[in-house]
């Protein structure tokens, strides 16, 4: 059975040595956040993560979910009691505001207990993830009367939350969805349509279910302009917030799936349900993003999480599994054979997972405080900043994050050789879990193409422009010499090829369309690479001014992020000049066979 420890320490370096929070008190709500909360709340979640919900992890994954004859859905032994501690604890709310019931912590915080949930059950923690989402998309779109009316009691977790975008024939092109509203004399809308693939969308967790749904109102335009939100209760509430009848809401059947079995993938059923108009009308795919953003940073979030689990397991057992001598000399002569952390090739597997997952966590910490600055700053300019930054990296964190979370928990099953393959290990439950975060919210190559067609163009390129001339001016400002150089000269090869691929890009899509698309993931993985070879220099900065004054166990884990940041520049950072000839091979050979020929 896997094991699972939080990585506190490894985020409060990143809070107080990389990103100098304590430099950030002009963000509302961040001077409250002493480091003794900070660690208390770190705490608190790391005791929830490894007791309650590690152990039960396996159990979800062996149980599933069940449908009964009457359409209702159990989750796994475990499931329910968990999710009442989980929701008691105010985990739920933890960044939603005040006003609603929400402890109104900052993002970067929740973003980092939304990492220990993943490592501890991502099945689990995708229960809480789709309520978040739901009631942020309502916080931003919904009327004053809609807030009042759902908000509290999904901060609390007393109601749960679900996304109802996909259908049948309609994935990723949602512009050709049929789920149908029709107006009522009464302001309400009856809702028809068959949604496939809803997470949670029925369990028995809660009390009631939030279905936000995407319907095209009767007459409406063809296409996305014709698309708009609806929040749909399994129960309708009443104005005092208790429950009255049934709503036309039922789930038609759960899917047999690859992995997170301890989440229900629900076809569901509305037929003529009561449903309200969230938002304006047919600008509903727009007031879904904002949950569909929140749903992909944290994809990218539960990247780093299974990394992380998958990791802490394998080091585990590369120290414990005794197979072959050393190349280099016996180093264990009293044991039968070496264990096989003396392996190069084992080393290889646990500095890569090491290497992404300790990069691709800063990068998600940077993310959280920029998604701060951009929620609750003063600002103006500071905000949009933020915001240019948002739109810019959730992409990136969420198509490269859960590469590498695949990637990686593939790697952890391999440093176990033969019984990475048996299930009693848990081992192939993070290859199998891991996976389906490099398709929903968007598969990872439509994040590509978002990143390279959208996000690079939006608003003349200011967000792209800001972003490389912020990592141009901090290589430019660090040291040459005193062992810098080693980190900032292979990231400023890396930003040069990714400045060039981007040139690239503009210049050949101009002539032919499809030269976008046929770079778009090569691009999103250059891009990506190059932000974690800027995360590593600034976590070596840090380590490089902590150090002298450490000594004992924080000087090893100073010295051990030095390493780590050498092995990044050094054996995985050099991809970026394959990514750039592969773009700039062009889309030719690509698209050049006749659709006969495959
Ligand atoms: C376990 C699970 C949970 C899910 N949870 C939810 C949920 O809660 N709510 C919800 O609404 N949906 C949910 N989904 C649906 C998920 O978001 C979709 O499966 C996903 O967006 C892809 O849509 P699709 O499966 O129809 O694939 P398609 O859209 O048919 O795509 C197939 C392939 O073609 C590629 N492709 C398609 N169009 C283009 C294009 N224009 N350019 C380049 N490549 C393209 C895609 O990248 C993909 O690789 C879930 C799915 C699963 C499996």
């Amino acid at each position: 059975m896997p094991t699972y420890k939080a990585p506190i320490r490894d985020n409060l370096f990143l809070l107080n040595d990389v990103f100098r929070i304590d430099q950030h008190a002009d963000i509302p709500g961040y001077s409250e956040m002493t480091p003794d909360i900070i660690e208390a709340t770190l705490a608190e979640a790391a005791k929830l993560s490894e007791q309650v919900l590690t152990p039960l992890n396996r159990i979800g994954d062996e149980e599933g979910c069940h449908r009964h004859d009457d359409g209702s859905v159990t989750t796994p032994k475990g499931f329910k009691e968990a999710f009442k501690m989980f929701t008691e604890g105010g985990w739920m709310g933890m960044s939603a505001p005040a006003e609603f019931g929400g402890q109104e912590l900052p993002a970067v915080l929740s973003g980092i207990v939304s990492e220990f949930l993943a490592s501890s059950n991502l099945a689990f923690m995708m229960f809480s993830v789709l309520t978040q989402g739901a009631s942020s998309a309502l916080l931003d779109h919904a009327s004053t009367e809609q807030k009042k009316l759902y908000l509290p009691n999904m901060v609390s977790g007393k109601w749960t939350g679900t996304m109802n975008l996909t259908e049948a024939h309609s994935g990723t092109d949602l512009g050709i969805l049929r789920t149908k509203a029709k107006p009522q004399s009464d302001g309400s809308y009856k809702i028809s349509g068959t949604k496939i693939f809803i997470s949670a969308g029925e369990h028995d967790m809660s009390e009631n279910i939030i279905h936000l749904v995407l319907a095209r109102i009767e007459g409406a335009p063809a296409g996305v302009h014709g698309i708009s939100l609806f929040v749909v209760p399994k129960f309708i509430p009443n104005a005092d917030g208790s429950l009255s009848g049934n709503n036309n809401v039922s789930c038609g059947s759960i899917e047999h799936k690859m992995g997170i079995h301890g989440n229900c993938t629900c076809v569901m059923n509305f037929d003529d349900a009561t449903g309200w108009l969230v938002g304006e009308a047919n600008h509903g795919l727009n007031a879904m993003f904002t949950m569909m953003n929140h749903a992909r940073l944290s994809v990218g979030i539960l990247g780093v999480g299974l990394s992380e689990v998958a990791y802490q397991n394998a080091a585990a057992y590369a120290k414990d599994r005794l197979q072959g001598r050393s190349l280099s000399g016996v180093k264990f002569p009293d044991k039968i054979a070496d264990p096989i952390i003396v392996h190069p090739d084992v080393r290889r597997s646990l500095m890569s997972i090491r290497a992404v997952t300790e990069a691709g966590r800063a990068l998600v910490v940077w993310t959280g405080l920029r998604h701060d600055i951009a929620l609750r700053s003063q600002d103006a300019k500071a905000r949009e900043a933020a915001e240019d930054h948002m739109g810019l990296i959730t992409p990136i964190i969420k198509a490269f994050n859960s590469d590498f979370g695949f990637e990686n928990a593939v790697m952890a099953q391999q440093v176990y050789g033969g019984h990475g393959y048996i299930a009693d290990n848990g081992m192939e439950q993070f290859v199998r879990d891991a996976r389906i975060s490099q398709i929903y919210e968007g598969a990872n190559g439509i994040q590509a193409l978002d990143l390279a067609s959208r996000k690079l163009s939006m608003n003349g390129g200011r967000a792209v422009k800001a972003l490389f001339s912020e990592v141009d001016v901090y290589l430019k400002t660090q040291p040459d010499q005193d062992g810098m150089a080693v980190y900032i000269k292979p990231v400023r090869e890396a930003l040069s090829r990714l400045q060039q691929a981007t040139i690239w890009i503009a210049k050949h899509s101009a002539e032919n369309h499809d030269e976008i698309g046929a770079a778009s993931y090569d691009y999103l993985r250059l891009f990506g690479l190059t932000a974690y070879g800027y995360m590593w220099c600034r976590m070596v900065e840090a380590a490089r001014r902590a150090r002298p004054a450490a000594n004992g166990d924080m000087a090893q884990f100073l010295d051990a992020k030095l390493t780590t940041a050498r092995f990044f520049v050094q054996r995985i950072l050099p991809e970026t000049a394959a990514l750039l000839t592969r773009i700039e091979a062009g889309a030719a050979s690509m698209m050049e066979l006749p659709v006969e020929a495959f």
